[in-house]
């Protein structure tokens, strides 16, 4: 009998209509559990419920809560063959990354899933997500071992890679998509694993916590019309340590002067800039296009493909693992840690 750990954060999942003014309140654990009473009588998965208090929307998760997650995981890690996080989706793409950084060595199943509509409404794409991922949290492969034992989200019938998602959609059920990396699975009459995809950790590793968090972080998007003031007065935020530069296509930014000046004055002073384009699909190349080769030279590092929710929390797990050591944070921004960059280290 597998055994998977099932929590509950918060989201439209985890709420009901109140019967006297039709707003969305937290269910209590009594409800949730009479919504859906196959999840613990299923023949082959015993799934038990823990629930964080008080359930939150995800708008209020902070890198606290993806500590408490991470926490929850790990002391459980032993006890458990995999994992299911009942998240928000206005924020499960940046838990989902930063859970991916702070659980190295991970080799058991965390599966984020969440729903549309509140898991008690007739219509709602609650169940089939919960009950999807709590098999695809206990899926194992004829040697007995997991078979997608990396930080996920499932979400209508797709299963992606969590640091490669962006919730796209606020109408539909498919609300996320993974834009730079195939799903990892596809769930129709039967799941259908893409293994080949899958990211393993070294099979002997041992799971190690990192859950120290730095959140001196920014996004500065460009756009036309941005002038030197707004600039200057992002860059000289007190005690800045890192930016995501959100720039046009394949990472180009408008050529003038005073705005490579401001990004070499800030690098100089131990800023660390990113550059992640504003297009969901494809990768910065900074070497392309003249305008953006002054990036280079100002000391802007590239942000491959990644998304802009798991190079914030790539950047705060960096800055919070190595405090005193700028030089290694940047190495370790241009290399793969999780999946989350197609680049070979
Ligand atoms: N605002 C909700 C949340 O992220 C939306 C949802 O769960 O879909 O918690």
């Amino acid at each position: 009998m597998n055994k998977v750990l099932l929590i509950l954060t918060g989201g439209t999942i985890c709420m009901e209509r109140s019967r006297e003014t039709g707003a969305l309140r937290p269910a209590t654990e009594e409800s949730f559990r009479a919504a859906v009473p196959e999840l613990f009588e299923t023949p082959d998965t015993e799934v038990h419920l823990l629930s964080f208090t008080p359930l939150i929307d995800s708008s209020d998760v902070n890198p606290q809560d993806w500590k408490k997650m991470a926490q929850t995981i790990a002391k459980h890690y032993d006890d458990y063959d995999g994992f299911v996080i009942l998240h928000g989706t206005d924020t499960m793409s940046y838990s989902g990354s930063a859970l991916s950084f702070m659980l190295e060595g991970l080799n058991k199943p965390v599966v984020f899933t969440g729903s549309q509509l509140p898991i008690g409404v007739l219509r709602s794409d609650a169940k089939e997500n919960l009950l999807t991922a709590i098999e695809i949290a206990s899926a194992r492969d004829e040697n007995n071992d997991a078979i997608v034992p990396e930080v996920t989200i499932y979400f209508e019938s797709r299963l992606f890679r969590a640091n490669r998602t962006t919730k796209r959609n606020a109408e539909h059920f498919a609300a996320f998509k993974s834009y730079n990396y195939p799903p990892l699975a596809q769930a129709g009459l039967h799941i259908t694993y893409n293994v080949h995809l899958v990211h393993y950790s070294d099979p002997k590793a041992q799971l190690k916590l990192h859950t120290d968090t730095d959140n001196h972080v920014v996004v500065l998007k460009l756009f036309p019309g941005i002038t030197e003031q707004v600039v200057r007065s992002i860059l000289h935020i007190r005690d800045l340590k890192a930016v995501v530069l959100e720039t046009y296509g394949a990472g180009n930014a408008p050529s003038y002067k005073w705005l490579y000046k401001l990004l070499k004055e800030a690098v100089d002073k131990g800023i660390i800039i990113v550059n992640k384009t504003q297009c969901s699909t494809g990768m910065v190349d900074m070497e392309l296009y003249e305008v953006s080769s002054n990036l280079i030279k100002a000391g802007v590092l590239s942000g491959f493909d990644i998304t802009t929710e798991a190079l914030l929390s790539k950047l705060m797990y960096l800055l919070g693992e190595h405090p005193d050591n700028i030089e290694r944070v940047k190495i370790l921004l241009q290399k793969d840690l999780c999946g989350e960059i197609t680049i070979h280290n």
